[in-house]
């Protein structure tokens, strides 16, 4: 099979073999795929991962080595970690922590830029009809979205603020919309901060945001590691900063003011596929304006540099072309 292969540098490899599914595993088709930040950090060395990378996907069943042969032929989605199942962690359904764990082309599994790809039929959902390939590629990205709302109990009278109007900033204000909060996306760029005001959602350019502390939430989705300061100063004291970016670099960071305004700190990975679905099937978001380009895989080295542009949201591949 083609496959995309990241080992020192990207490319393609046209005779891969195809991955054959082990016991309670299923073997999909991969009909579209995203490319995300984490997939640019990857080429830079994130998590020191060799395979192939990839890990936004809407694809078929094609083959499942599992009692349960509901899925097979159904269109689905498929959550990204694979646990253990029988650490602490996966026996309390957190297998996004079962230190253990592969997670599918990120750490120690290959993922679906590529024709084929394994994961446990467990991982996988159905995609409901009314639910397009375009769209349900957005599913993993936007459950990172909702996981925060699992995380922090946002009231509708809380002013929250957005950092970051790249594309997880851009579907965290469309989840965080959802909240009914006083909510307010902060970004550099009008043209991608305009998809959000289109969906009613209140913006700031990055220059324009007064540097009163006025927050009682912040979510970092800067991906860039001077996105921690910018929270920092824009959070009320007692107020919380949920860190969304990953990405592989180091800083220095004083921790004084922390301390001093008792601010909370949350981390925030991964979520569950469901929520998303349900937004994305009934129309209470549209992903679809967040998309800025459609490759096939054969293209897949040139949509990578096209993901890479400034101007750049969502770039996909487009397996039937
Ligand atoms: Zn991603
Ligand atoms: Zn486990």
């Amino acid at each position: 099979m083609k496959a995309l292969v990241f080992e020192d540098r990207l490319f393609m490899e046209d005779n891969m073999p195809k991955p054959v599914p082990v016991q309670r595993e299923a073997l999909v088709k991969v009909k579209m795929a995203g490319i995300c930040k984490t997939d640019l950090e990857i080429e830079k060395g994130y998590m020191g991962f060799k395979g192939i990378p990839g890990h936004e996907f809407v694809g078929v069943v094609e083959e499942s080595k599992d009692g349960d042969q509901s899925l097979l032929g159904k269109r689905v989605v498929g959550e990204i970690n694979c646990g253990c199942k029988v650490c602490n962690y996966c026996l309390q359904g957190l297998e996004t922590h079962c230190p253990e764990r592969t997670t599918l082309g990120i750490d120690g599994r290959d993922g679906c830029f590529a024709e084929y790809l394994t994961l446990p039929v467990a991982n996988l959902i159905e995609v409901p009809e009314g639910i397009t390939n375009e769209e349900a590629v957005f599913t993993e990205p936007l459950a990172a979205a909702f996981e925060i709302m699992n995380q922090v109990h946002i009231k509708p009278s809380d002013q929250v603020c957005v950092l970051g109007d790249g594309k997880l900033g851009l579907l965290i204000a469309l989840a965080l919309n959802l909240s009914q909060s006083e909510l307010l996306l902060v970004g550099k760029y009008p043209v991608k901060l305009n998809i959000a005001e289109k969906q009613h959602i209140k913006t700031a350019l990055l220059e324009d945001l007064s540097s009163k502390r006025q927050f009682d939430l912040v979510v970092e989705a800067t991906g860039s590691v001077d996105g921690f300061e910018l929270a920092r100063k824009v959070v009320r004291p007692r107020g919380k900063v949920v860190l969304k970016s990953t990405i592989a670099g180091n800083k220095e960071l004083n921790l004084t003011s922390l301390v001093l305004d008792e601010i909370t700190m949350i981390g925030s990975r991964c979520g569950a596929f469901n929520p998303a679905l349900k937004a994305l099937e009934r129309k209470m978001l549209n992903v679809k304006p967040l998309i800025s380009g459609i490759y096939s895989l054969d293209k897949i080295i040139e949509a990578y540099e096209a993901s890479k542009r400034k101007d750049a949201l969502k770039v996909l591949i487009d397996f039937t072309l």
